[in-house]
């Protein structure tokens, strides 16, 4: 699958060819092929140096090249065999042969070393000072000062009215649910284009989802899918009892006409902004726009607490009531008592430690994510058939994973197969998320396209693919991502 072309070289080849390839692929090593394809040796600069020592020119070609018997792994061997070979036979380079003979792949080692993730925590200076603090003072059992002041920290960075933090984005959106009155019987709408965790919660409810296609320009919830399925909704006298707006890969939606619909039939809107921390709608915070906010902390997210999540409201009522049930809803008294159905949601102060810690550094984070995107896109620029999801107009995207559109038609290659082919060299790419209509799941919802006869969700998913985007990834990580894909898609890398 991978191009090998720019890299194989016959014995008619010039020393000058050679010379042009190796410095246009910037691998440092060549393959000599016979005229049948067939792998006769490696070439390497130190050869054609050895070449020039002994009296050859640049017009000469490589046939005086000496034959030698060069270590190749037959292509599928794993990646360990790979490495232990180039141990023992102290090398950099082991091409790829299939049962013939021929090259068809070149792994090497400064790629095998460094596995490069999609998207992993980058800690700051002062999460182990906050944490320590609560060592020290024995704040290690649930809540304590650390929660209370992530709480009030995050609320103020927003600038939302009040916050709850719970024990993860997933928590945080099924208390949202309970909050807006979602119960058995109930739908509730929610974007289609989206984690599982979006629409899990509804289901804990007893709840049915309805689900809302994307539209191109955000690739967040369609208004005109979302208009229709209001409309429908009404006809039938079944208006869903709340709308989970999702705000994908670190973009808003587009909240002013979604809440507009929504005011219009009284449906109050719960904000998915597990992905979006940090993002801009028109100025304001993402995850400040709907009734309820959600954040997560998760591992992946631009900030974490190695598992957490937080609710926001402007009503202090509301997220007064989100603690209630996410501390097992006991209600005031002396002794124990309950009179409604409590969860163990809230999230540990150690974790808010950390938390505190990753507040302070959010803004540099959303400040490297977006430069790896940039980065990206510079690298990619002029591939055929590779394309980017837009940044909206109305607002300020974090960029949270960098995610790119191929079009297999021009680059040769669907999203699984480049998937598969970054994967031989170490490198963590994904797929857009498999939207929710299509899970089976929930195989018994409905679901509302952008258009009749035109699902975006559904092009999102066959056509996307998540880039590794973490903010801790060096420059050269990035080079190495860019240029295995260029590699990997037959293109020369880009001039700098
Ligand atoms: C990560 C994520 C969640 C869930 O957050 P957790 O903290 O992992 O429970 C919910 N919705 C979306 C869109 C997410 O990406």
């Amino acid at each position: 699958m991978e191009n090998l072309d720019p890299l194989l070289v016959t014995r008619r080849t010039t020393i000058r060819e050679a010379l042009a390839r190796l410095d246009e692929t910037g691998q440092g090593i060549l393959l000599l092929v016979d005229g049948a394809g067939l792998l006769q040796r490696t070439v390497t600069d130190g050869d054609i140096r050895r070449l020039i020592l002994v009296g050859a020119s640049l017009s000469d070609t490589l046939d005086s090249l000496p034959a030698k018997q060069s270590i190749t792994l037959a292509s599928g061997s794993p990646t360990s065999s790979a490495l232990e070979l180039m141990d023992r036979h102290l090398i950099d380079h082991v091409p790829q042969v299939d049962v013939d003979g021929r090259p068809c792949g070149l792994i090497m080692r400064r790629e095998l070393n460094v596995p490069i993730l999609l998207s992993t925590p980058h800690l700051g200076d002062q999460e182990r000072d906050f944490v320590e603090e609560a060592f020290r003072t024995n704040w290690v059992a649930p809540l304590g000062p650390n929660v209370d002041a992530f709480e009030r920290e995050l609320a103020d960075h927003v600038n939302v009215g009040h916050a709850a933090a719970v024990s993860s984005g997933t928590a945080a959106i099924h208390l949202g649910l309970i909050l807006l009155g979602v119960g058995r019987g109930d739908t509730v709408f929610c974007s289609s284009l989206t984690f599982v965790a979006s629409a899990n919660p509804i289901l804990y409810q007893g709840a049915t989802p309805v689900f809302i296609d994307s539209d191109p320009e955000s690739w967040n919830m369609s208004t005109t899918a979302l208009k229709r399925a209001l409309e429908d909704a009404a006809r039938r006298n079944k208006l869903p009892r709340a709308v989970v707006v999702v705000n994908l890969y670190g973009q808003s939606a587009d909240m002013a006409p979604i809440l507009e619909l929504c005011n219009a039939y009284q449906v109050p809107v719960l904000e998915d902004a597990a992905e979006s921390l940090g993002a801009t709608y028109k100025g304001r915070a993402s995850g400040t726009w709907g009734k309820i906010g959600v954040y997560s902390f998760n591992g992946n997210k631009i900030i974490t607490t190695s598992g957490g999540g937080m609710l926001v409201a402007q009503d202090a009522g509301l997220v007064e009531q989100a603690r209630f049930l996410a501390t097992q809803a006991r209600d005031p008294a002396p002794w124990y008592l309950h009179s409604s159905m409590g969860f163990n949601y809230r999230m540990s102060n150690i974790l808010a430690g950390i938390g505190r810690g990753q507040l302070r550094v959010l803004e540099q984070r959303v400040s490297a994510r977006r430069a790896i995107f940039e980065h990206y896109r510079h690298a990619l620029e002029g591939i055929p058939g590779l394309g980017w999801m837009p940044e909206a107009t109305f607002g300020r995207s974090t960029r949270w994973l960098s995610v790119c559109m191929l079009n297999r038609e021009a680059c040769g290659l669907n999203p699984g197969e480049l998937i598969a082919a970054l994967a031989k060299h170490n490198i963590e790419a994904r797929h857009v998320w498999n939207p929710m209509h299509r899970q089976p799941l929930f195989a018994h919802c409905s679901y509302y396209p952008h258009q009749e006869g035109y699902s975006f969700s559904d092009i999102a998913f066959a056509h996307g693919l998540c880039l590794p985007s973490g903010s801790n990834l060096s420059s050269d990580q990035i080079e190495r991502v860019s240029s295995t894909i260029r590699r990997i898609l037959g293109q020369v890398p880009n001039a700098k």
